[in-house]
């Protein structure tokens, strides 16, 4: 076990300040990554303030974040897709079970003994998982992705949640040129809803109440390569 520094909140209404937590040493399984950036999403802010209660109760200190990207500085015997100096990032997830009918479907979303990346039963060290608002992390190989090299790295944090969140379900729909996509509300997940959408070649639409907004035209963003 070695210390890391972290923001984290030890009530619901106080501020996040900073403190010193516990991370495992890596195991064989195990990349070990220094924190660059890390997203703030609003659901950071309803556990800090322990707006779920009634289903995921807070477990006070609490370290969110949960759209983590740093360099890998340590990896585990067993680890082959990850060496120190490699750009990586973890999302919303840090461990399954990997026995269930959902894990085996590569569906680990859906498995009912996930550990998720903040305020979750944290099988090695006990007490709870802290998430990115760290200066260092250590999680299993299976939940760690590659980050290439030429993205800019503070704005690939978003992608680990909001952008996910977004994409997963227009690939799922067929998401492409000749379809109409309505997105509702220009905030985290709405901004890159239209950035993905667009990017996959749709006649993208933003809904906002806002009305000093002006209003986003797809051809504004730049289309990426095709998929
Ligand atoms: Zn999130
Ligand atoms: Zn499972």
């Amino acid at each position: 076990m070695y210390k890391a520094k972290a923001y984290s909140a030890t009530s619901a209404t106080s501020p996040l300040a900073s403190a010193t937590i516990p991370r495992r040493d890596p195991t064989d399984q195990d990349v070990q990554i220094e924190i660059l950036f890390c997203g703030i999403c609003h659901s950071d802010l309803h556990q800090v303030r322990n707006e779920w209660s009634g289903v995921m109760p807070t477990v006070y200190p609490c370290v969110p974040g949960h759209e983590i990207v740093g360099k890998v500085t340590k990896v585990g015997s067993a680890v082959k897709n990850f060496k120190s100096g490699d750009l990586a990032a973890v999302g919303c997830m840090v461990d399954s079970d990997r026995t269930c009918k959902e894990c085996q479907a590569g569906l680990e979303q859906f498995c009912r003994n996930f550990t998720l990346t903040y305020n979750f039963p944290d099988k090695h060290l006990g007490g709870v998982t802290y998430g990115g608002y760290s200066d260092s992390i250590v999680v299993d190989q299976r939940f760690v992705l590659r980050v290439p090299a030429n993205l800019n790295q503070a704005g690939v944090a978003p992608l680990l949640c909001a952008g996910i969140t977004t994409y997963s379900p227009m690939r799922h729909w067929g998401v492409t040129k000749g379809k109409k996509v309505g997105v509702v509300g220009l905030g985290g997940l709405g901004h890159m809803g239209v950035k993905l959408s667009h990017a996959l070649g749709a006649h993208t639409v933003a809904f906002t109440t806002s009305g000093g907004v002006p209003a986003i035209r797809s051809s504004v963003v730049p289309p990426i390569r095709k998929q």
